[in-house]
Protein backbone atom coordinates (compact mmCIF):
# COMPACT_ATOMS: atom_id res chain seq x y z
CA UNK A 1 0.00 0.00 0.00
CA UNK A 2 1.71 3.31 -0.96
CA UNK A 3 0.88 6.55 1.38
CA UNK A 4 -1.44 8.84 -0.42
CA UNK A 5 -0.29 11.69 1.26
CA UNK A 6 3.07 10.96 1.77
CA UNK A 7 6.40 12.95 1.95
CA UNK A 8 6.66 13.08 -1.90
CA UNK A 9 3.32 15.54 -2.20
CA UNK A 10 4.16 19.10 -1.26
CA UNK A 11 2.28 21.51 0.72
CA UNK A 12 2.95 24.09 -2.11
CA UNK A 13 -0.49 25.00 -3.56
CA UNK A 14 0.25 26.98 -5.90
CA UNK A 15 1.67 25.27 -9.32
CA UNK A 16 5.36 25.64 -9.28
CA UNK A 17 5.68 28.39 -12.19
CA UNK A 18 9.92 28.96 -11.01
CA UNK A 19 10.91 26.10 -12.03
CA UNK A 20 9.69 24.49 -15.85
CA UNK A 21 8.82 21.05 -15.40
CA UNK A 22 10.28 18.62 -17.58
CA UNK A 23 8.42 15.43 -19.11
CA UNK A 24 11.06 13.37 -18.14
CA UNK A 25 11.44 14.32 -14.38
CA UNK A 26 7.68 14.01 -14.46
CA UNK A 27 7.66 10.66 -15.58
CA UNK A 28 10.64 9.58 -13.00
CA UNK A 29 8.80 11.41 -10.14
CA UNK A 30 5.74 9.52 -11.04
CA UNK A 31 7.26 6.32 -11.20
CA UNK A 32 8.75 7.09 -7.54
CA UNK A 33 5.27 7.07 -6.17
CA UNK A 34 5.30 3.41 -6.82
CA UNK A 35 8.53 2.41 -5.72
CA UNK A 36 7.29 1.18 -2.26
CA UNK A 37 3.80 -0.14 -3.46
CA UNK A 38 3.14 -4.07 -5.63
CA UNK A 39 3.49 -4.00 -9.23
CA UNK A 40 1.25 -1.63 -10.36
CA UNK A 41 -1.35 -2.89 -12.30
CA UNK A 42 -0.72 0.19 -15.06
CA UNK A 43 2.02 1.47 -16.69
CA UNK A 44 4.34 2.87 -13.37
CA UNK A 45 5.07 6.36 -15.46
CA UNK A 46 1.33 7.37 -15.35
CA UNK A 47 0.01 9.99 -12.87
CA UNK A 48 -3.24 7.56 -11.76
CA UNK A 49 -6.78 9.81 -12.84
CA UNK A 50 -10.01 10.30 -10.79
CA UNK A 51 -12.66 10.95 -12.16
CA UNK A 52 -15.28 13.19 -9.46
CA UNK A 53 -18.50 12.73 -11.54
CA UNK A 54 -19.29 10.29 -14.61
CA UNK A 55 -22.26 8.78 -16.30
CA UNK A 56 -20.01 6.29 -18.33
CA UNK A 57 -22.29 3.89 -19.71
CA UNK A 58 -25.25 4.67 -18.08
CA UNK A 59 -26.94 7.28 -20.37
CA UNK A 60 -25.49 7.65 -23.99
CA UNK A 61 -24.03 4.25 -23.83
CA UNK A 62 -25.04 0.56 -23.68
CA UNK A 63 -23.47 -0.52 -21.07
CA UNK A 64 -22.46 -4.06 -21.42
CA UNK A 65 -20.37 -2.86 -24.63
CA UNK A 66 -19.58 0.45 -23.13
CA UNK A 67 -16.07 -0.59 -22.68
CA UNK A 68 -15.84 1.38 -19.67
CA UNK A 69 -13.59 -1.25 -17.59
CA UNK A 70 -10.82 -1.62 -20.77
CA UNK A 71 -11.55 2.16 -21.49
CA UNK A 72 -9.95 2.63 -16.94
CA UNK A 73 -7.63 0.22 -17.62
CA UNK A 74 -5.97 1.30 -20.33
CA UNK A 75 -5.50 4.68 -19.41
CA UNK A 76 -5.09 4.39 -15.36
CA UNK A 77 -7.93 5.61 -13.40
CA UNK A 78 -8.18 4.29 -10.24
CA UNK A 79 -10.97 5.96 -9.19
CA UNK A 80 -14.44 7.52 -10.78
CA UNK A 81 -17.41 8.57 -9.09
CA UNK A 82 -20.19 6.58 -10.79
CA UNK A 83 -22.95 8.67 -10.93
CA UNK A 84 -26.95 6.95 -11.20
CA UNK A 85 -28.67 9.94 -12.24
CA UNK A 86 -31.94 9.39 -9.65
CA UNK A 87 -34.45 11.25 -11.71
CA UNK A 88 -33.04 10.57 -15.18
CA UNK A 89 -36.22 8.96 -16.27
CA UNK A 90 -38.52 12.45 -14.94
CA UNK A 91 -36.08 15.24 -16.69
CA UNK A 92 -35.21 16.25 -20.27
CA UNK A 93 -32.74 18.24 -21.82
CA UNK A 94 -34.16 21.22 -23.93
CA UNK A 95 -32.09 23.80 -25.98
CA UNK A 96 -31.47 26.03 -22.73
CA UNK A 97 -30.51 23.50 -20.05
CA UNK A 98 -32.84 20.45 -18.34
CA UNK A 99 -35.98 20.52 -16.87
CA UNK A 100 -38.15 18.58 -15.48
CA UNK A 101 -41.05 16.90 -17.31
CA UNK A 102 -43.22 15.27 -14.96
CA UNK A 103 -43.84 13.50 -11.33
CA UNK A 104 -42.65 10.20 -10.51
CA UNK A 105 -45.09 8.15 -8.90
CA UNK A 106 -44.51 7.18 -5.52
CA UNK A 107 -41.49 4.39 -5.12
CA UNK A 108 -40.79 5.04 -8.68
CA UNK A 109 -37.62 6.75 -7.29
CA UNK A 110 -36.22 4.62 -5.44
CA UNK A 111 -36.97 1.13 -7.69
CA UNK A 112 -35.15 2.87 -10.18
CA UNK A 113 -32.35 3.87 -8.18
CA UNK A 114 -32.23 0.28 -6.75
CA UNK A 115 -32.32 -1.42 -10.32
CA UNK A 116 -29.41 0.32 -11.33
CA UNK A 117 -27.19 0.32 -8.41
CA UNK A 118 -27.71 -3.38 -9.00
CA UNK A 119 -26.60 -3.29 -13.00
CA UNK A 120 -23.45 -0.74 -11.63
CA UNK A 121 -22.83 -4.03 -8.80
CA UNK A 122 -23.42 -6.43 -11.57
CA UNK A 123 -21.25 -4.58 -13.89
CA UNK A 124 -18.15 -3.73 -11.53
CA UNK A 125 -18.42 -7.90 -10.99
CA UNK A 126 -18.34 -8.64 -13.85
CA UNK A 127 -15.25 -7.02 -15.28
CA UNK A 128 -13.43 -7.21 -11.84
CA UNK A 129 -13.72 -3.51 -11.16
CA UNK A 130 -12.97 -2.84 -7.42
CA UNK A 131 -16.26 -1.48 -5.80
CA UNK A 132 -14.92 0.91 -3.02
CA UNK A 133 -16.22 1.02 0.32
CA UNK A 134 -13.46 1.37 2.49
CA UNK A 135 -10.81 3.52 2.77
CA UNK A 136 -8.53 0.64 2.11
CA UNK A 137 -10.40 0.05 -0.88
CA UNK A 138 -9.75 3.73 -1.67
CA UNK A 139 -6.04 2.69 -0.91
CA UNK A 140 -6.04 -0.57 -3.53
CA UNK A 141 -7.38 1.60 -5.91
CA UNK A 142 -4.49 4.60 -6.00
CA UNK A 143 -2.39 1.01 -6.11
CA UNK A 144 -3.15 0.56 -9.33
CA UNK A 145 -6.92 -1.78 -9.17
CA UNK A 146 -9.30 0.58 -11.21
CA UNK A 147 -12.41 1.27 -8.84
CA UNK A 148 -16.31 2.34 -8.55
CA UNK A 149 -17.23 4.89 -6.01
CA UNK A 150 -21.09 3.97 -6.42
CA UNK A 151 -22.72 6.99 -6.37
CA UNK A 152 -26.02 8.74 -7.24
CA UNK A 153 -27.21 12.40 -8.89
CA UNK A 154 -29.46 13.07 -6.31
CA UNK A 155 -30.98 11.65 -3.27
CA UNK A 156 -34.80 12.16 -4.66
CA UNK A 157 -34.77 8.07 -4.01
CA UNK A 158 -35.33 8.79 -0.76
CA UNK A 159 -38.24 9.93 -1.60
CA UNK A 160 -37.68 12.15 1.96
CA UNK A 161 -36.71 9.78 4.32
CA UNK A 162 -33.33 9.66 5.99
CA UNK A 163 -33.54 6.39 7.41
CA UNK A 164 -33.51 4.88 3.82
CA UNK A 165 -29.82 6.07 3.57
CA UNK A 166 -29.44 2.95 5.44
CA UNK A 167 -30.64 0.57 2.94
CA UNK A 168 -28.29 2.59 -0.11
CA UNK A 169 -25.07 2.67 2.17
CA UNK A 170 -25.70 -1.67 2.50
CA UNK A 171 -26.39 -1.48 -1.79
CA UNK A 172 -22.91 0.41 -1.94
CA UNK A 173 -23.31 4.07 -2.48
CA UNK A 174 -20.54 6.09 -0.91
CA UNK A 175 -20.66 9.42 -2.72
CA UNK A 176 -24.28 11.41 -2.58
CA UNK A 177 -25.13 14.45 -4.52
CA UNK A 178 -28.15 16.04 -2.80
CA UNK A 179 -30.57 18.00 -5.50
CA UNK A 180 -30.58 17.29 -8.98
CA UNK A 181 -33.49 19.08 -11.53
CA UNK A 182 -36.91 17.41 -9.89
CA UNK A 183 -39.03 19.03 -7.14
CA UNK A 184 -37.05 17.57 -4.07
CA UNK A 185 -38.04 17.19 -0.20
CA UNK A 186 -33.82 17.50 0.14
CA UNK A 187 -33.23 21.12 -0.69
CA UNK A 188 -32.96 24.14 -3.51
CA UNK A 189 -30.80 23.49 -6.65
CA UNK A 190 -29.52 26.06 -8.41
CA UNK A 191 -32.04 25.36 -11.81
CA UNK A 192 -35.42 26.74 -10.55
CA UNK A 193 -37.08 28.53 -8.10
CA UNK A 194 -35.92 28.13 -4.51
CA UNK A 195 -38.40 26.90 -2.49
CA UNK A 196 -37.09 25.44 0.67
CA UNK A 197 -34.74 28.57 1.80
CA UNK A 198 -31.44 25.85 1.39
CA UNK A 199 -31.85 22.53 2.64
CA UNK A 200 -34.65 21.42 4.18
CA UNK A 201 -34.88 19.67 7.76
CA UNK A 202 -34.53 16.23 5.77
CA UNK A 203 -31.38 17.90 3.97
CA UNK A 204 -30.02 18.68 7.13
CA UNK A 205 -30.67 15.68 8.69
CA UNK A 206 -29.40 13.98 5.60
CA UNK A 207 -25.90 15.25 5.75
CA UNK A 208 -25.41 14.41 9.21
CA UNK A 209 -26.49 10.93 8.39
CA UNK A 210 -23.92 10.81 5.55
CA UNK A 211 -21.34 11.82 8.23
CA UNK A 212 -22.23 9.42 10.14
CA UNK A 213 -22.53 6.16 8.44
CA UNK A 214 -19.28 7.49 5.61
CA UNK A 215 -20.70 8.81 2.68
CA UNK A 216 -19.41 11.53 1.10
CA UNK A 217 -21.48 15.00 0.95
CA UNK A 218 -21.64 15.92 -2.76
CA UNK A 219 -23.19 19.87 -3.31
CA UNK A 220 -22.76 20.23 -6.99
CA UNK A 221 -25.91 21.84 -8.32
CA UNK A 222 -26.88 23.21 -4.66
CA UNK A 223 -27.91 26.66 -4.27
CA UNK A 224 -25.29 29.15 -2.30
CA UNK A 225 -28.04 29.47 0.75
CA UNK A 226 -27.81 25.54 0.51
CA UNK A 227 -24.00 25.20 0.44
CA UNK A 228 -23.20 27.50 3.32
CA UNK A 229 -26.07 25.78 5.57
CA UNK A 230 -24.25 22.30 5.00
CA UNK A 231 -21.10 23.46 5.55
CA UNK A 232 -21.81 24.50 8.85
CA UNK A 233 -23.03 21.24 9.59
CA UNK A 234 -20.80 18.74 7.67
CA UNK A 235 -18.81 17.45 10.15
CA UNK A 236 -16.25 15.96 7.05
CA UNK A 237 -15.08 17.63 3.77
CA UNK A 238 -17.69 17.63 1.21
CA UNK A 239 -17.32 17.70 -2.39
CA UNK A 240 -19.06 20.15 -5.27
CA UNK A 241 -18.37 17.47 -7.95
CA UNK A 242 -19.15 19.39 -11.10
CA UNK A 243 -19.85 22.85 -12.75
CA UNK A 244 -17.42 25.74 -12.91
CA UNK A 245 -16.59 28.70 -11.04
CA UNK A 246 -16.99 32.40 -11.61
CA UNK A 247 -17.01 35.39 -9.69
CA UNK A 248 -20.89 35.13 -8.85
CA UNK A 249 -22.90 32.56 -8.10
CA UNK A 250 -25.57 31.52 -10.53
CA UNK A 251 -29.50 31.82 -10.07
CA UNK A 252 -32.52 30.26 -11.74
CA UNK A 253 -33.43 33.39 -13.51
CA UNK A 254 -30.39 33.15 -15.51
CA UNK A 255 -30.24 33.29 -19.39
CA UNK A 256 -28.46 29.28 -20.05
CA UNK A 257 -28.26 26.52 -18.10
CA UNK A 258 -24.19 27.20 -18.25
CA UNK A 259 -24.98 30.32 -16.12
CA UNK A 260 -27.59 28.87 -13.95
CA UNK A 261 -24.99 25.87 -12.80
CA UNK A 262 -22.13 28.44 -11.84
CA UNK A 263 -20.77 28.33 -8.27
CA UNK A 264 -19.61 31.38 -6.82
CA UNK A 265 -15.65 31.73 -6.37
CA UNK A 266 -16.66 33.05 -2.54
CA UNK A 267 -18.76 29.52 -2.02
CA UNK A 268 -15.31 27.73 -3.66
CA UNK A 269 -13.05 29.26 -1.38
CA UNK A 270 -15.51 28.31 1.42
CA UNK A 271 -15.44 24.80 1.04
CA UNK A 272 -11.71 24.99 0.19
CA UNK A 273 -11.27 26.05 3.86
CA UNK A 274 -12.82 23.45 5.10
CA UNK A 275 -10.60 20.55 3.05
CA UNK A 276 -13.33 20.36 0.00
CA UNK A 277 -12.55 19.77 -3.52
CA UNK A 278 -14.43 21.54 -6.71
CA UNK A 279 -14.65 19.21 -9.77
CA UNK A 280 -14.47 21.13 -12.93
CA UNK A 281 -16.88 19.88 -15.69
CA UNK A 282 -16.26 18.59 -19.41
CA UNK A 283 -18.84 20.95 -20.54
CA UNK A 284 -17.83 23.08 -23.85
CA UNK A 285 -19.92 26.36 -23.94
CA UNK A 286 -21.50 27.36 -27.04
CA UNK A 287 -19.34 30.48 -27.40
CA UNK A 288 -15.25 30.88 -26.75
CA UNK A 289 -14.28 33.59 -25.02
CA UNK A 290 -16.69 33.57 -22.02
CA UNK A 291 -15.83 33.50 -18.29
CA UNK A 292 -15.84 29.34 -18.49
CA UNK A 293 -13.79 29.67 -21.88
CA UNK A 294 -14.04 26.42 -23.26
CA UNK A 295 -15.69 24.97 -26.25
CA UNK A 296 -16.52 21.07 -27.47
CA UNK A 297 -13.58 18.85 -27.86
CA UNK A 298 -11.54 21.79 -26.57
CA UNK A 299 -9.17 19.67 -23.65
CA UNK A 300 -6.73 22.44 -24.30
CA UNK A 301 -9.52 24.87 -22.74
CA UNK A 302 -10.48 22.08 -20.32
CA UNK A 303 -6.66 22.16 -18.64
CA UNK A 304 -6.60 25.88 -18.85
CA UNK A 305 -9.80 26.24 -16.55
CA UNK A 306 -7.79 23.98 -14.14
CA UNK A 307 -5.07 25.20 -13.92
CA UNK A 308 -6.74 28.72 -13.13
CA UNK A 309 -8.85 27.46 -10.19
CA UNK A 310 -5.81 26.14 -8.95
CA UNK A 311 -4.32 29.12 -9.19
CA UNK A 312 -7.69 30.75 -7.52
CA UNK A 313 -8.03 28.08 -4.74
CA UNK A 314 -5.23 26.38 -4.32
CA UNK A 315 -4.40 22.73 -5.72
CA UNK A 316 -5.56 20.81 -3.06
CA UNK A 317 -9.21 21.33 -3.91
CA UNK A 318 -9.32 21.20 -7.67
CA UNK A 319 -10.39 17.86 -9.05
CA UNK A 320 -11.60 16.57 -12.96
CA UNK A 321 -15.67 16.01 -12.87
CA UNK A 322 -15.46 15.45 -16.10
CA UNK A 323 -19.64 14.35 -16.19
CA UNK A 324 -19.30 11.61 -19.39
CA UNK A 325 -22.71 11.22 -20.88
CA UNK A 326 -23.94 13.78 -18.79
CA UNK A 327 -23.15 17.14 -20.48
CA UNK A 328 -24.91 16.32 -23.72
CA UNK A 329 -23.34 16.85 -27.35
CA UNK A 330 -21.27 19.38 -26.40
CA UNK A 331 -18.81 17.31 -24.45
CA UNK A 332 -14.90 18.42 -24.34
CA UNK A 333 -14.21 14.85 -23.31
CA UNK A 334 -16.04 11.52 -23.95
CA UNK A 335 -13.64 8.90 -22.90
CA UNK A 336 -10.83 8.51 -20.66
CA UNK A 337 -8.41 8.94 -23.27
CA UNK A 338 -9.81 12.43 -23.90
CA UNK A 339 -9.31 12.58 -19.94
CA UNK A 340 -5.33 11.68 -20.29
CA UNK A 341 -4.68 13.96 -22.85
CA UNK A 342 -6.07 16.75 -20.35
CA UNK A 343 -3.89 15.69 -17.88
CA UNK A 344 -0.79 15.91 -20.64
CA UNK A 345 -1.88 19.55 -21.22
CA UNK A 346 -1.50 19.81 -17.86
CA UNK A 347 1.99 19.52 -17.79
CA UNK A 348 2.29 21.10 -20.73
CA UNK A 349 1.10 24.30 -18.41
CA UNK A 350 4.15 23.51 -16.47
CA UNK A 351 1.84 22.55 -13.21
CA UNK A 352 4.57 21.08 -10.87
CA UNK A 353 4.17 17.20 -11.18
CA UNK A 354 3.09 17.21 -7.32
CA UNK A 355 -0.19 20.11 -8.33
CA UNK A 356 -1.23 17.19 -11.25
CA UNK A 357 -1.34 14.55 -8.83
CA UNK A 358 -3.66 16.45 -6.45
CA UNK A 359 -6.05 17.56 -9.18
CA UNK A 360 -6.14 14.09 -11.21
CA UNK A 361 -6.57 11.74 -8.07
CA UNK A 362 -5.30 12.93 -5.18
CA UNK A 363 -7.81 15.13 -3.80
CA UNK A 364 -10.58 12.93 -4.59
CA UNK A 365 -8.74 10.09 -3.17
CA UNK A 366 -8.20 12.40 0.59
CA UNK A 367 -11.92 13.46 0.48
CA UNK A 368 -13.26 10.44 -0.15
CA UNK A 369 -11.24 9.26 2.60
CA UNK A 370 -11.88 11.43 5.21
CA UNK A 371 -15.89 10.84 4.56
CA UNK A 372 -15.59 7.19 4.53
CA UNK A 373 -16.39 5.37 7.97
CA UNK A 374 -13.54 2.73 8.06
ZN1 LIG B 1 -25.20 17.52 -12.96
Amino acid sequence: MIPLYGTRVSLRTEPDRTKPMQRRSFLLAAASLYATGPISAWAQTRVPIADVHTHYGLISRKLPDSGLADDMRAQGVALVAWKHVADGRWIRRTSNGIEQVREPAPGAVARFFNERLQLMQAYASAHKLRVVLTRADVDACVSGDAGMVLACEGADFLEGRVEDLRAAFDLGLRHLQFVHYIRSPVGDFQTAAPVHHGFSEMGKRLIEACNTMGVLVDLAHSTGVAVNQALEIAKAPVIWSHGWVDTEEGTWRDSSGLLRRRLSLAHAKKIAARGGVIGLWGLGAARPGGPWNVTARDTQGYARELANLVNSIGADHVALGTDIEGVGPNWVVNNYADVRRVIEHLEDLRLGAAVIERVAYANYARVLKAALAS
